[in-house]
């Protein structure tokens, strides 16, 4: 029997379309719209595991799973035996605390002795008793947002993105305390066993890598003074010198070159100063070392 990496999905929700569509991206097919509680891939020996995403950590330490693509907030509140191998660029927020607009909030100590309704009860206890402050916390699986207004609780601390859903209930944002987004986790030192599992894994990685990889670089080309090569090929710092091409005015060059995304405005703004024209940026779609 040949041996097939199980991967555990949110079934439904904000993770479960982005972790399918970056599945897709890295080659792997599948029957996308069954979503069964078990499914195996087409063209990859991987197998998709469709669950509730509180369930991922539990099931990845239990072995039910190899590897699961869960929000870095669930794993740290279930406080199971994980170890997190990648982040991926997607799922981001904040786990904050938030009041109702008459609230008078100075500070995390306006909330002594208040009662704080959340489905994060680990994270927040530990946030609270580090701060010295003490509350009481009320558990609720969901709808966190309605518990002021339906009188259970004084304030909350749920997940945020854009505070919509907060405003939409009389709420604001006290105070950030957990920042999140996706990630792949696995029972601690998956990736180093010498099994045939860990090896699937390690080639899934690859293929994620390099589009992780692509995804964080901009090409950019730009009009400049001949004089100020030496110069432009620092900034942009590119792994071989950029690409330089001749234009009909002799004094000025048009250079190309691959920068990264998170790097780009300073970039920009260096090339700015030494008097590059005509700047363009383009997106990679994907790229080989
Ligand atoms: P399930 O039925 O799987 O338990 P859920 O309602 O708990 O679903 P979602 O609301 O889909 O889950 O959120 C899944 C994950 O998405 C969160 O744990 C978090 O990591 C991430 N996330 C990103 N932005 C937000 C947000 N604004 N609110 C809630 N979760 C968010
Ligand atoms: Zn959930």
């Amino acid at each position: 029997m040949d041996e097939v990496l199980s991967i555990a999905i949110q079934k439904t929700g904000r993770l479960s379309e982005k972790s399918l569509d970056l599945i897709r991206d890295a080659g792997i097919r599948f029957l996308s719209d069954s979503r069964v509680l078990k499914e195996r891939a087409l063209n990859y020996p991987v197998e998709f595991f469709f669950v509730r995403d509180d369930d991922i950590p539990m099931y990845v330490a239990n072995g039910v799973a190899d590897i699961g693509f869960v929000g870095k907030n669930e794993v740290e509140e279930r406080r199971q035996d994980l170890e997190v191998i990648r982040d991926l660029s997607f799922g981001a927020c904040r786990l904050s605390i938030a009041v109702p607009n008459d609230f008078e909030y100075k500070s995390l100590k306006s909330l002594e002795g208040k009662r704080i309704a959340t489905s994060y009860p680990n994270i927040l206890s530990d946030y609270l008793d580090k701060n010295r402050v003490k509350a009481e916390l009320v558990y609720v699986a969901g709808s966190v947002e309605i518990t002021v207004q339906a009188g259970i609780a004084d304030a909350i601390c749920d997940l945020v993105s854009t505070g919509t859903t907060l405003r939409m209930n009389g709420l604001v944002e006290a105070e950030a305390i957990y920042y999140s987004s996706a990630v792949i986790v696995s029972r601690k030192g998956f990736l180093e066993e010498k099994s045939e599992k860990a090896k699937i894994l390690n080639g899934l990685l690859e293929r994620l890598d390099a589009l992780s990889a692509a995804r964080g670089k901009k090409y950019v080309i730009f009009n400049l003074p001949s004089d100020k090569v030496d110069m432009a090929a620092k900034i942009v710092g590119a792994l071989k010198s950029p690409t330089v091409t001749p234009l009909v005015d002799k004094s000025w060059v048009s250079v190309q070159s691959v920068v990264a995304e998170d790097d780009f405005w300073r970039v920009f703004e260096n090339l700015r100063k030494i008097g590059a024209e005509g700047i363009l940026v383009m997106n990679i779609e994907k790229m080989t070392e």
